[in-house]
């Protein structure tokens, strides 16, 4: 994990001790002495995280800090303010301006590294969502990034996890100007309210009463429903061996008492706008998944999805003992439907036809769009007899009901031929599958159409 830390500093012995400590931890640390030169870093994407200090002569580190976090190409680069100042009002601008944490001049070094190391563990489970979610960007859907940089962080979820009532009255009250809070005052209980209740943000109380706070926060952290709600833990004071521990742990960051008002909404926001973000890449993932195995006009897996996972099929069939049936449909005379009613018609008459079919097969039954105006059914643990049965119904479902077309202003008859056959027992190739019920779907052709022509193996 050799991060890239860029750090900027106006007083080249700051630059050089900051330096020394992330050299020493086997960082990769590159340096800027102003704004400009920062910002041009990161603009060619060369850094993963940034320290950047505030007070310094051209632009200073908030004006920084803001045109990172406004760029849809920078915003997602952790930005640690290193200032000074410790006053709420510094840390509050430092918030606004989009910095994800505060280091407070003199560095001590433990916190120094559990927030790099923690922020690095974050840009890089970003940066593979970012590269995975490339290819929907490439076909066209949304952006996230523009989405993220609009985002203001409000209007959240929160399950706070406070068992000392004058702290989450006062806590909620806060939280509520800008977002829906559920208190959960019982931590026995809070794990499962968190499962439960599709939250943005936990903030848990490291300080509860007989119980551990940072093991609520490290059983959120396996549980695959919580795993990736952000964590703010609140702490009684400097603790930093405990709160070392939750950084470690997967908190993401923490606030001590007494809280400020303008930190805890601004921390808050932070931490919603980053969890709205990565929900939105790993969505777009998750589409581009779909996309690549799915046949764009009828909802039908692809060729290619079923060339992949018919081996899979067959091979269990094949362990098992099972039989495995596999069927090629074909569409009449279709290029005949495009020819007299259109092509837009016969997208239809294909739509149309996936929906006849899906409400024919079972749960476990493969389809697929094979190609133009072809389509593969591939049947688990059904026998050549049962496979005869759920053809012909498939056919009859097609013949028996005219398919309507224009917006339902014309109707027109269709039909189907099919060919069948079943995997032989033991390992044969899929591809003499697919050759053998194409042989049979030819000869329903050939024998006239409309009509299953089944072929033992
Ligand atoms: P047969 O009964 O022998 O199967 O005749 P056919 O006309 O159905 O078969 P042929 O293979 O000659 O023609 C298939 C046609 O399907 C040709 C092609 O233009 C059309 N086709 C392929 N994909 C699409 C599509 O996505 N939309 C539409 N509308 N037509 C398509
Ligand atoms: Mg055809
Ligand atoms: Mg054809």
């Amino acid at each position: 994990m050799s991060a890239r830390i860029l750090v900027v500093d106006d007083v080249p012995a700051n630059v050089k001790l900051l330096e020394a400590r992330l050299s020493a931890e086997y960082f990769d640390v590159m340096t800027a002495s102003n704004g400009t030169e920062a910002l041009a870093i990161c603009a060619r994407a060369e850094c993963d995280i940034i320290l950047l200090d505030v007070m310094m002569p051209d632009i200073d580190g908030f004006e920084v800090c803001r045109r990172l976090k406004t760029d849809p190409a920078t915003h997602h680069i952790p930005v640690v303010m290193v200032t000074a100042l410790d006053s709420p009002a510094d840390r509050n601008r430092g918030l606004e301006a989009g910095a994800d944490d505060f280091l407070t001049k003199p560095v001590s070094d433990v916190v120094l590294i559990a927030r790099v190391r923690s922020l690095t563990r974050l840009k890089m489970m970003t940066d593979e969502l970012r590269m995975r979610a490339i290819t929907s960007l490439e076909i066209g859907m949304q952006a996230p990034e523009r989405t993220a940089v609009a985002d203001t962080g409000k209007g959240g979820r929160i399950l706070l996890v406070d068992d000392r009532q004058s702290s989450y009255e006062r806590l909620s009250a806060l939280l509520a100007a800008e977002h829906t809070v559920d208190v959960e005052p019982n931590p026995t209980e809070a794990l499962f309210h968190a499962a439960e209740g599709n939250y943005d943000l936990l903030i848990v109380s490291l300080d509860l009463n007989n119980f551990d706070g940072l093991r609520l926060c490290s059983q959120a952290r396996s549980l695959e429903r919580t795993r990736h709600v952000p964590i703010l833990a609140i702490a009684e004071a400097e603790n930093s061996t405990r709160l070392l521990r939750g950084l470690e742990i997967g908190v993401n960051d923490y606030l001590l008492r007494p809280i400020d008002k303008n930190e805890l909404l601004a921390r808050a926001r932070t931490q919603i706008r980053r969890r709205r973000y990565t929900d939105h890449l790993r969505d777009n993932v998750q589409n581009s998944i779909e996309m690549a195995i799915t046949d764009a006009l009828t909802g039908l897996h692809n060729r290619r999805y079923m060339e992949s996972h018919l081996a899979t099929l067959a091979e269990q069939a094949s362990t098992r003992g099972k039989p495995l049936a596999l069927m090629i449909l074909d569409i009449d005379y279709f290029k005949s439907i495009n020819d007299n009613y259109g092509h837009d018609a016969g997208d239809d008459v294909l739509r149309e036809f996936a929906v006849r079919v899906r409400k024919s097969i079972r749960g476990i039954d493969l389809a697929c769009r094979y190609g133009g105006e072809e389509f593969v059914i591939v049947m688990p643990e059904t026998d050549l007899h049962v496979a005869g049965m759920v053809a012909e119904r498939l056919r009859r479902s097609i013949a028996g009901e005219p398919f309507a077309v224009h917006k339902g202003t014309k109707r027109i008859e269709v039909t189907i031929s099919i060919g069948l056959t079943t995997l032989e027992q033991k390992g044969e190739p899929v591809a003499d599958v697919l050759k053998r019920a194409d042989t049979a779907l030819y000869r329903a052709k050939h024998d006239g159409r409309n009509r299953v022509v089944s072929q033992a193996a």
